[in-house]
């Protein structure tokens, strides 16, 4: 994989507003927030996607997610967050560096921030049946 801009981030090459670093994870805010406190935080292993990341890497991001979010929530006064975390142009992803969004949430308005359209659908039990035995078994093998 080559560089990418949080490669450099991460190296000091570029500058950030680093909140937290440790021998696996780094923690930045955005450059362009979706809200007051958006913060972005990424291993260092540089997997594109979360689904090639190490266990080792996704372990030591997820010991320090909830740590980063609770010092967010005491730095911004949020009591609401989204974490996000896209994966693939199709889903939103602009650095192709895994990466989790931490975006503290203060009111509804749509003038700026995060915006989800939640439309559920339904589960056929059925399919939902066979899915759910295509996936247990794709994950026995992996
Ligand atoms: P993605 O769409 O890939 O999940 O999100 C990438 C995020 O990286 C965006 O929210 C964008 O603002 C942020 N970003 C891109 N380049 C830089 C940069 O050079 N510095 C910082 N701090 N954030 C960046």
């Amino acid at each position: 994989m080559s560089d990418t801009i949080f490669t450099r981030i991460i190296r000091g090459e570029i500058p950030s507003h680093k909140v937290y670093e440790d021998e696996h994870v780094f923690a930045f805010l955005d450059i362009g927030p979706l809200s007051k406190g958006h913060t972005l935080v990424v291993p260092k292993e540089p997997a594109v996607q979360l689904d090639q990341l190490s266990d080792a890497a996704a372990a030591a991001v997820g010991r320090v997610l909830p740590r980063l979010c609770r010092a967010i929530m005491q730095a911004t006064h949020c009591t609401a967050y989204n974490i996000l975390q896209n994966n693939g142009a199709l889903a939103h992803q602009a650095v192709m560096h895994v990466h989790f969004h931490i975006i503290p949430r203060f009111d509804q308005t749509m003038e700026s921030g995060l915006h989800l359209a939640w439309k559920p659908g339904k589960l056929d039990p059925r399919q939902g049946t066979e899915l759910a035995h295509r996936i247990a078994a794709a994950l026995a093998t992996s």
